[in-house]
């Protein structure tokens, strides 16, 4: 670490800059002076995979359903899922849940309120620790996440990519230097919002209250800051979605633990390359690889095709609408027949509710 950047008087600086700031110019947002953990470390999980906008009404949803960590600890896995559905990453999920079962079973529901403790639960890594720790119980947590990560970058015009190992380690140490002992949360939610409105990917230097500390600044070179890694490009993967249907029902399966939306509720699907043609219309294909799953039935149609991008695969999924005559299910998911006026309270994915949603609209 450069101690240029890091000594005492610049740390007293920058700290008294981005206070002021703050105070003019920090967000209204609505969980602003929140110090229950609870609420906090749930809305920093959900905050990981969504936007400050979109993340307000799941908030809502999930504290309705599970208004403390009591009834979280308590709540059937399933509930749990639909709760979160929308938000993807369902581990996250899981992972609130196994730590809310230590947190009450083994804790007595007290809280421990040092960042190592709290990062032995699952799912809680440094960030969401030192978050919790500074925004409940204003304590000096550091954090780096995507806005803090690319403000001290640029404030360090570090060279290394804040992917790798080396850059993260450079920039938590900075982190650790800078977070004050007097009012930490509200100084981290400070740098924050800094972050997400100043130091934006085309930042404001302008008007931002820390230019005068700002290495990349200074030497001209804010645009190539955060370095970027390059991203390997997305597996594109092509499944059809089997919609099957008995009389008022539809068949579901549960994807199974450590699939792809695993425990989650959804169609069977089989990969194009079961021998399936997807350009032909009718295709006798479609009925010939179902039949291997156990079932005779009688193609009825295509639903409208889409794209669903999910980690590193990017799926094109193509729903077929089919019609049950014979057969038992012998699939290797469990799976079962489901009045289609049901489909809803089963916890499912984006992309197959997009399914669901539309058999819903043709069956009324
Ligand atoms: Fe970011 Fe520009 Fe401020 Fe530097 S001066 S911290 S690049 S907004």
């Amino acid at each position: 670490m450069d101690e240029a950047v890091v000594g005492s008087e610049w740390v007293s600086r920058f700290r008294r800059a981005v206070r002021r700031w703050y105070a003019r110019a920090g967000r209204d947002l609505p969980w602003i002076g929140e110090r229950d953990p609870y609420r906090v470390w749930v809305r920093e999980i959900m905050l990981q995979q969504t936007t400050v906008k979109a993340v307000v009404p799941f908030l809502e949803r999930f504290f309705d359903r599970f208004p403390r960590i009591e009834e979280l600890a308590a709540a059937d896995e399933q509930d749990v899922l639909r709760a979160w559905e929308g938000l993807g990453y369902y581990s996250r999920a899981r992972n609130l849940q196994a730590a809310a079962k230590k947190i009450v079973g083994e804790w007595d529901g007290i809280w421990p309120t040092g960042v190592v403790e709290l990062e032995s639960l699952p799912g809680v890594g440094r960030y969401t620790a030192g978050a919790i720790v500074s925004f409940a119980f204003d304590k000096p947590g550091p954090i780096v996440e995507a806005n803090t990560a690319r403000l001290y970058s640029r404030l360090m015009a570090m060279t290394l990519s804040p992917a790798v190992s080396a850059g993260r380690k450079r920039l938590w140490a900075l982190a650790e230097r800078i977070v004050p002992k007097k009012r930490p949360g509200e100084f981290n939610q400070a740098l924050i919002d800094l972050g997400a409105t100043v130091c934006i990917s085309e930042p404001r230097c302008e008007e931002c209250p820390v230019r005068m500390s700002c290495r990349a600044l200074e030497r001209g070179e804010v645009a190539r800051i955060p370095v970027k890694t390059a991203r390997a490009a997305p597996t594109d993967l092509h499944e059809l979605v089997l919609v099957v249907r008995r009389e008022d029902a539809v068949f579901l399966v549960q994807h199974p633990a450590g699939e792809r939306w695993g425990g989650l509720w959804g169609f069977p699907r089989l990969q194009r390359d079961t021998g399936v043609k997807m350009d032909t219309p009718e295709s006798q294909s479609v009925v010939d690889a179902v039949s291997l799953l156990g079932w005779d039935v009688e193609f009825r149609g295509w639903f409208k095709a889409f794209r669903h991008s999910v980690t590193r695969f990017r799926l094109h999924l193509q729903p077929v609408d089919l019609l049950w005559s014979d057969g038992e299910w012998n699939g290797t998911s469990s799976g079962e027949w489901v009045s289609i006026n049901d489909v809803d309270t089963r916890p499912m994915s984006v992309a197959e509710r997009r399914v669901a949603t539309e058999l819903a609209e043709v069956s009324k």
